[in-house]
């Protein structure tokens, strides 16, 4: 198994989690672009929201971010992100998202280079 978000969801590269369920793990973002930024994965490999077709995996990240931004305290508000591929600029080919907050975000989107 080379997939580094297959490893932590695994256990094999040992990761403190602030949120675990059956199907979903949640994680401190290495590189934290926010106060507050973790990662919401599948434990189950899926590559992208490209091919998230099961709606019960679906609804779970759904609400474990939901859950991971409660407990972040980001009453202020948040952001909740998905990169799918190539021009989505998505960096690890498993399906995470971003739960970002702590902090005034700015706009959504910045133009392309
Ligand atoms: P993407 O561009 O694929 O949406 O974002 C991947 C995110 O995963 C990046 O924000 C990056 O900092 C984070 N990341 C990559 N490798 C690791 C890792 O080994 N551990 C953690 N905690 N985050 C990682
Ligand atoms: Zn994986």
């Amino acid at each position: 198994m080379t997939c580094v978000f297959c490893k932590i969801a695994s256990g094999e590269l040992p990761t403190d989690f602030v949120f675990a369920d059956d199907l979903v793990v949640a994680f401190r973002d290495i590189r934290p672009q926010a106060e507050s930024h973790v990662l919401v994965v599948p434990k189950a490999h899926v590559e992208s929201l490209w091919e998230l077709e099961d709606p019960a995996l679906a609804g779970a990240i759904l609400g474990a971010c939901a859950a991971v931004a409660r407990s972040e305290g980001l009453s202020e508000g948040f952001r909740v992100i998905t990169n799918a591929g190539a021009h989505g600029g998505q960096e690890v080919p498993h399906l995470h998202m971003h739960v970002v907050g702590g902090q005034p975000l700015g706009p959504m989107l910045t133009p392309p280079a």
